[in-house]
């Protein structure tokens, strides 16, 4: 068996071969830190956290880079306009620097909320200007890019002559020349098509380093491309990012790699699917986003209670990730009752009865999860098997079934591989308190024995009532009552 990735570039699956095994370089690009983390950053967070975990389990050894985007780029790109990060700190009277930290402190915090593992790298555009600065030069050198009033801009027609500026997006440069707006400011450009290298900075832009050619900033594209290079190489494994960063973004970084190095970067181009409020993308500039603060407290109108990182996590994992995900309470409900159950059935597991033969078999579940995950890590099919697997967990615990003391062992260890270890989800509620739950409730249920001993059948009934209401089930058995969730 063996690992396949479905390559954006190439529009298909591919079998992944390392460039140079064991070792593989990942890049995914990282937040633009001037807001709150929205469930639209968790997304690409969880997925490649998901491929980062998969190819360590597998044994390679991956160095995980992703960016924090601290320079102030313009709004939508369109190498016009004011720069968000310099917009709020103007807006709340605060160094440029000081906004960055703020929000970069807040999304990692998140992201450990999330249970994301830490990337290898974490590098900030505005500590790699020289890196930038060099790769722009290069690009130059090479008759890509041309100056107008201290600004470059990357020869997008140029390029295209023999080269492809549009080979991973599909989009062709003539219908850039007709849906590309001029916009003001933009006059200095050959093409409005043509994307900043290096932007000259107005006297009212606050982010600005000095250059061959003014003082100014780097083009949002410039980054990705420059610290990719100097942390993973001029050509490396893996490069990720959701789906709305394939164009101009990723379509300009591979412009920029055949500019100044002769070839692409990027080996395996991967993008993870957008998530939608009722079929429409969140997004700051559809005004309909959720941050991950407010799922976590329930702090907004559109939520209906509360839902802790786990739920996100497991609801995000439930879909495959070039699928969409189609936001609602309802959804998120749902799976944070699925993601409760399957823990329950894990906790099951340490009290299971122990029997000389398996009347079931659970070894072929390890190699039906490895095949889930070598499908471009399809993480829905492999929560079916373990949601498979608890099913049987509970016909051994309610003695419809039985497993040998090895089966419940192999049980146990997948568990941990898989939901704990390369799904990264985990119980929320701690082992104190499901200690506690157990202690409580093997109190009941004496209470209820002796009850029924007692012929005070009327308490008994009101004691499995009352217990029913809080979706806890009691089962008599020949050994005794036992209990579990419903
Ligand atoms: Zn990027």
């Amino acid at each position: 068996m063996s690992l396949t990735i479905y390559n954006t570039l190439h529009r298909k699956k591919e079998i992944f071969e390392p460039i140079k095994p064991p070792h593989v370089g990942m890049y995914v690009c990282g937040p633009t830190v001037y807001g709150d983390a929205h469930l639209g950053h968790a997304r690409p967070a969880i997925t490649f956290d998901i491929v980062f975990r998969y190819l360590m389990h597998l044994g390679y050894k991956v160095r995980y880079v992703r960016n924090i985007t601290d320079v102030g780029h313009l709004v939508n790109d369109a190498d016009a306009g004011e720069d968000k990060i310099g917009k709020k700190a103007r807006l709340e009277e605060l160094e440029p620097m000081e906004v960055v930290k703020y929000y970069t402190d807040r999304y990692h915090k998140n992201m450990d909320q999330l249970n994301i593992l830490h990337p290898s790298i974490e590098p900030t555009a505005s500590g790699h200007m020289i890196e930038q600065i060099e790769m722009v030069r290069k690009i130059i050198e090479n008759g890509f890019a041309y100056e107008a009033k201290g600004s470059i801009y990357f020869d997008v027609e140029k390029y295209n002559k023999d080269h492809n500026y549009g080979k991973l997006s599909g989009r062709k440069i003539e219908e850039l020349r007709e849906n590309t707006r001029e916009l003001a400011g933009q006059e200095e450009k050959k093409n409005s098509f043509d994307f900043a290298l290096w932007k000259k900075a107005d006297p009212t832009h606050l982010m600005h380093w000095p250059s061959p050619w003014s003082e100014g900033f780097p083009g949002w594209h410039m980054e990705c491309s420059a610290m990719g290079a100097k942390y993973l190489g001029e050509t490396f494994d893996i490069h990720g990012g959701g789906m709305d960063l394939l164009f101009p973004h990723h379509e300009s970084e591979i412009a920029q790699a055949n500019a100044a190095n002769g070839h692409d970067a990027v080996k395996y181009w991967m993008h993870n699917n957008m998530i939608t409020v009722e079929g429409q993308k969140m997004g700051k500039s559809l005004n309909n986003f959720i941050t991950l603060d407010e799922f976590f407290s329930g702090n907004q109108e559109k939520l209906t209670r509360a839902y802790s990182p786990m739920t996100i996590r497991f609801f995000i994992l439930q879909a495959h990730y070039r699928s969409t995900v189609d936001f609602s309470n309802e959804a998120l409900q749902a799976a944070e009752k699925g993601m409760k159950k399957l823990f329950e059935t894990v906790k099951l597991i340490n009290n299971l009865q122990v029997s000389k033969t398996s009347s079931v078999e659970v070894q072929p579940f390890e190699a039906l999860c490895v095949k889930a995950m070598d499908d471009d890590f399809n993480t829905p099919i492999v929560l079916a098997h373990l949601f498979d697997l608890s099913r049987i967990i509970n016909q051994v615990n309610d003695g419809s079934a039985t497993l040998t003391a090895k089966d419940i062992e192999f049980v146990k260890s997948l568990y941990n591989t898989w939901l704990i270890g390369l799904l990264g989800l985990h119980d929320e509620k701690g082992e104190d308190d499901s200690q506690l739950v157990e202690y409580l409730m093997g109190t009941i249920l004496e209470l209820r024995a002796s009850a029924k001993v007692n012929k005070d059948y009327a308490t008994a009934d009101k004691i499995r009532d009352e217990l029913a209401k809080l979706n806890i089930q009691i089962k008599d058995t020949k050994d005794g009552a036992k209990w579990g969730f419903k």
